[in-house]
């Protein structure tokens, strides 16, 4: 499918008028027809309730806009759990799906009333020693090991992740957690990301469901929820098939009216924690292209870098660029697209075919919405980016200003040093 930015060469002009580049710009249009599409996918389990991943795009802004669609927010840190009280999710708006969780944060989420999500059977320890009790509703991670397959080939492996809890562990965590007093029981698994594919989320029901009704049968405890995690992915390569959350919803139900109706579990709520999906197409990193180089290959400098987009530099992984207003141009001329890191991985684009690059250019860099600025990091002294918002009437909104050197040096305020620019 052809790439096409959300935002018109016209606009991105009159917003890098008031805001400079970089900047991380997200669609407000398109974040709530998504929203909206997810809600109708699962609006056959009246319990359906979508945890937004904060950790995908963690700005107010945004959660806010999430919670208009009745959606709670899925934490896994301190922080997280502070951005969701402060935008006026609580009790079960919560889910606290965490790993190699510190106490005291337990403590925090007990405290907003949110959902804890065990990863280790030994966390039941922890919490009732934090805590003092043992929730009434409570959630365990399942890991059931192994590879997982789909049939397009795409696999993942859960074997290998540090994640969730084994069979034998998590039916052992059910029978202490009802001694206990939990009364209400959730199931949770992510057995792959970023995955696009309609088949994963029905295939991951599966598992959960079977496993759900096993351990009904075994623990008699009450399964409340079922919560298929996050892992849907979208397309960030023009020649992907998106996802079709409609078909999806669809599938997971014909799971759910295989496996658990029939067990008598027809009431259990479907919980998600997608991220990705919710934002990824519905954010792009603008930046401009301030240099050129021709060496022993043609480089074009821009003014992001991998600070403010990671994932290339990472994982290796592909982020369409549009040129703007060379939209029809001829793709010949072969670019490497680089940031100004002293890192030579710091490149958001590899001997990439694109129309000729000019110097003051505005490059999209696509599906930068989630997991964009949020695993932005300061190395080499480089600030984080503003965020904007452009809503559905064309306003842009500034939703995070930009970073500034006093930012930057704000942690060494305690000693003096830095006091000359503080
Ligand atoms: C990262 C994460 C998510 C969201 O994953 P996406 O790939 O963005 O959908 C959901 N749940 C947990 C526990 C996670 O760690």
């Amino acid at each position: 499918m052809e790439k096409k930015p959300f935002v018109t060469l016209e606009k991105l002009k009159e917003i890098t008028a008031r805001y400079p580049t970089p900047f991380h710009l997200y669609d407000e249009k398109g974040i709530r027809e998504n929203a909206a599409r997810l809600k109708a996918a699962f609006a056959w389990n009246p319990g359906f309730k979508e945890y937004f991943a904060v950790k995908a795009t963690p700005n107010p802004f945004i959660l806010k806009i999430m919670k208009e669609y009745g959606f709670g927010t899925d934490c896994s840190s301190m922080t997280e759990l502070m951005m969701s009280d402060a935008c006026g999710f609580s009790g079960h708006d919560i889910m606290f799906s965490s790993n190699e969780t510190p106490p005291e944060e337990f403590a925090f989420c007990a405290k907003l009333g949110g959902i804890i999500n065990l990863d280790d059977i030994t966390h039941i320890a922890c919490v009732e020693e934090t805590l003092g009790y043992i929730p009434e509703t409570i959630s365990c991670r399942y890991n059931p090991g192994g590879v997982f397959r789909m049939s397009n080939g795409i696999m993942d492996n859960p074997g290998d992740a540090k994640y969730g809890m084994t069979l034998p562990q998590i039916t052992e965590a059910f029978k202490i957690l009802k001694e206990k007093g939990a009364k209400h029981f959730g199931i949770h698994a992510f057995l792959a990301s970023n995955t696009v594919t309609n088949e994963y989320y029905p295939m991951l029901a599966k598992v959960l469901f079977e496993t759900a009704v096993r351990l009904q049968k075994e623990t008699g405890v009450h399964v409340a929820f079922i919560n298929l995690s996050g892992g849907i992915g979208i397309p960030y390569r023009p020649d992907q098939e998106p996802n079709d959350i409609m078909a999806i919803g669809e599938g997971v139900r014909q799971v759910y009216e295989e496996v658990l109706v029939p067990a008598g579990m027809g009431d259990v709520a479907i919980y998600t924690e997608l991220g990705r999906f919710m934002l990824g197409p519905y954010g792009c990193l603008v930046t401009k292209a301030i240099h050129e180089k021709h060496t022993h290959k043609e480089y074009i400098g821009v003014d992001a870098c991998a600070a403010n987009l990671m994932r290339p530099a990472i994982y290796g992984a592909y982020h369409h660029i549009t040129v703007m207003g060379k939209e029809d141009w001829p793709c010949d001329h072969k670019y490497d697209v680089v940031g100004s890191l002293c890192e030579n991985n710091d490149k958001f684009a590899i001997d990439r075919m694109l129309p000729r690059i000019d110097m003051g250019d505005l490059l999209v860099i696509h599906d930068a919405g989630a997991h964009g600025f949020s695993m932005g990091y300061n190395y080499n002294g480089k600030l984080r980016s503003a965020e904007i918002l452009l809503h559905e009437n064309g306003d842009a909104e500034m939703i995070r200003r930009a970073e500034t050197p006093k930012d930057y040096f704000a942690t060494f305020d305690f000693c003096g040093v830095m006091k000359k620019y503080l």
